[in-house]
């Protein structure tokens, strides 16, 4: 199944995204080459980020959502812009492979205790930043909380990303279900009953449901209308003439000191891993051309 989101909205009571990330989250596996618990940790929170991207009005816009912790992965980012084009990185990406009570990838211990922050870039003068502590570290119920308290939205979220025996991403995806200021009830009392027993998105998938078909386990006969929907991808857009202005910004006096001491610049992406490297040559035209 290709990686894909369905926007909709059921009796005007709910908003809710749903989304297959198998391909996306795969693909950053082999970019960081991470450890199934970092795999699952960045795979949710870059499926999340890419649902959000569903929110955005203009192609410049961009959500960042950083998730710092005590625990061995020590921080996780992703971004998204309005087409939902996602990259992320984990600050540790090779950490040891543990399991919660549950017999679950630990994420929650990985990620440890810490904060969840979710910077909006709109354009505007400032970005606008809303922060929380984490609830548990494993991001779905971070994100639900984040929801509710700094965005004034009851929300559930799910993520789930499940990881084969040869480490490789065999499921990801993940839906966040918003209630509407004047949600009927009998919708909000439909979610009370079900949500508690809806198995993981992961196993929903393995079953072979499709977005289409969880919105319909989630919500039956109720009214539902799909108004959007979009293929994400993981996609970094740094460039070489990026890397060079950025190498610029840091000055003509950094620049030169940078030539009399390493002789060279070699510039790493985060988020792809590409390095970018300048000669003494090359660093010393930047200078003359400042
Ligand atoms: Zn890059």
């Amino acid at each position: 199944m290709e990686d894909y989101i369905l926007r909709a909205t059921v009796e005007g009571s709910v908003r809710i995204f749903v989304a297959t990330t198998k391909i996306l989250v795969e693909k950053s596996r082999q970019l960081h080459n991470t450890t199934p618990v970092a795999t699952a940790a960045l795979g949710r929170l870059l499926t999340a980020s890419a649902m959000m991207g569903m929110t955005l009005k203009n192609d410049t816009d961009i959500i960042t959502t950083t998730l710092k912790g005590d625990g061995d992965i020590g921080g996780i980012v992703a971004t998204t812009d309005s087409e939902s084009k996602v990259k992320g990185y984990a600050y540790n990406p090779h950490i040891e492979v543990s399991f919660n009570k549950a017999g679950k990838l630990n994420v929650g211990g990985a990620i440890g205790a810490g904060t969840l922050t979710v910077t909006k870039d709109l354009g505007l003068k400032e970005p606008m930043s809303g922060q929380i502590e984490l609830i548990s570290g494993e991001i779905a119920e971070d994100l639900t909380y984040y929801f509710a308290t700094s965005e004034q939205t009851p929300s559930s979220v799910a993520l789930g990303v499940l990881v084969d025996v040869d480490n490789s991403v065999k499921q990801a995806g993940g839906f966040i279900l918003q209630i509407m200021p004047d949600a009927k009830e009998e919708v909000i009392v439909h979610l009370e009953n079900l949500l508690p027993t809806l198995p993981s998105v992961t196993t929903l998938l393995e079953q072979g449901n499709s977005p289409e078909d969880i919105l319909k386990i989630l919500f039956g006969d109720l009214d539902i209308t799909i108004h959007d929907k979009i293929y994400p991808e993981y996609f970094c857009n740094c460039s070489e003439e990026k890397t060079r202005k950025a190498l610029i910004s840091v000055g003509k006096k950094e620049l030169e000191l940078i030539l009399k001491e390493d002789k060279q610049a070699n510039i790493h992406c985060h988020f792809c891993n590409k390095d970018y490297n300048f000669s003494e040559d090359t660093i010393s035209e930047l200078i003359a051309n400042l």
